[in-house]
C-alpha cells in the first residue's frame, strides 16, 4: 500500500517535465519543503491542474510508494494570490520571496513559522495597502530571525550600554554604541537612527500581526538597506531574483 496524506502547502516552483507532467516544489507546514510529481497536470481537465501554478496555496492529497517520490493525486487551491499577476513589482517581489524560501526551507521537518511568514507576506502584498519596500524589509528581517539569526538589540556589544544612539554590526547581529564605534579596530556598522524601536517590535510580535505597523516613509532608506543586508549576510549570496526586483522598482 502506498502511504497517503492530506497536507497543506504553497507551490513555490513549477517545472514542466515530459508527457504533460509538472514537478512541483511545495512549502508545507508539517513536512517543510517537498517535491511532488503531478502526472498529466498540464491538461486543463486534470484534477491537479489548478494547483500547478506558482503561489497556489491549498490542500494537497499526496501519495508515495515505498522508496519512490511523492505524487500529487489531487489538489484544491484555496488561494492563488491572483493580484501578484497584475503588477510587475509585486510579482518580482513574490519571485524573490519564493526563491529565498526555496533556498532556506529544509525537508522532512516542521516549517510552520516559515509557511505562515510566506503566506502572511503574500497576503499583505496582494490585499493590504502597504508600500512594497516595507513588505520586503519586514519579510527579510523576520525571515532571518526564523532561520536562527535573531539579532541582539538590547545593548552595545562592546560596553553593555543600553541607551541609544547605536549602530548595527551586520557581521555580529548586534548593536554598537557611538563611543565604542569610534575606537580603533571597531567593526564596520550600519547606521541605526530611526528604526530601532520598529526592528525590536518586529522580532517580538506574533506572525499574524507582523504587518500591523505603520510604514513611515522617513524610515524607508534605513529599514530597506539594513533588513536586506542583514538577510544577505546570512544567506551568503545575492539572489538573481533580488536583482530583478530592483531593476523593476528602481
Ligand atoms: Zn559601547
Amino acid at each position: 500500500m502506498p502511504s497517503q496524506e492530506n497536507i497543506k502547502g504553497i507551490v513555490l516552483r513549477v517545472v514542466p517535465t515530459g508527457d504533460g507532467n509538472n514537478l512541483l516544489t511545495v512549502l508545507t507546514g508539517s513536512r517543510g519543503k517537498i517535491t511532488l510529481s503531478a502526472p498529466g497536470s498540464r491538461s486543463v481537465s486534470s484534477q491537479r491542474h489548478a494547483m500547478c501554478q506558482p503561489f497556489a496555496y491549498g490542500e494537497l492529497f499526496i501519495s508515495q510508494r515505498k522508496g519512490d517520490r511523492w505524487y500529487l493525486k489531487e489538489g484544491v487551491p484555496e488561494e492563488i494570490f491572483y493580484p501578484l499577476r497584475e503588477d510587475l513589482s509585486r510579482f518580482a517581489l513574490a519571485g524573490y520571496i519564493a526563491d529565498v524560501t526555496l533556498q532556506v526551507a529544509t525537508e522532512e521537518e516542521e516549517q510552520e513559522d516559515l509557511l505562515r511568514l510566506v503566506l502572511n507576506t503574500l497576503y499583505v502584498l496582494c490585499y493590504r495597502d502597504k508600500p512594497i519596500w516595507f513588505v520586503k524589509a519586514v519579510f527579510e528581517w523576520r525571515l532571518a530571525a526564523i532561520l536562527g539569526f535573531e539579532p541582539d538589540l538590547f545593548a552595545c556589544m562592546e560596553c553593555g550600554k543600553t541607551e541609544p544612539p547605536f549602530a548595527f554590526v551586520l557581521s555580529e547581529g548586534q548593536l554598537i554604541c557611538a563611543e565604542c564605534m569610534m575606537k580603533e579596530g571597531a567593526p564596520p556598522a550600519h547606521p541605526l537612527d530611526v528604526t530601532l524601536p520598529l526592528l525590536r517590535s518586529l522580532l517580538r510580535v506574533p506572525l499574524q500581526k507582523l504587518y500591523s505597523f505603520e510604514a513611515d516613509e522617513g524610515m524607508q532608506g534605513e529599514l530597506s538597506s539594513l533588513c536586506e543586508k542583514h538577510l544577505l549576510t546570512h544567506l551568503e549570496y545575492t539572489p538573481s531574483t533580488l536583482r530583478f526586483y530592483k531593476s523593476v522598482v528602481e
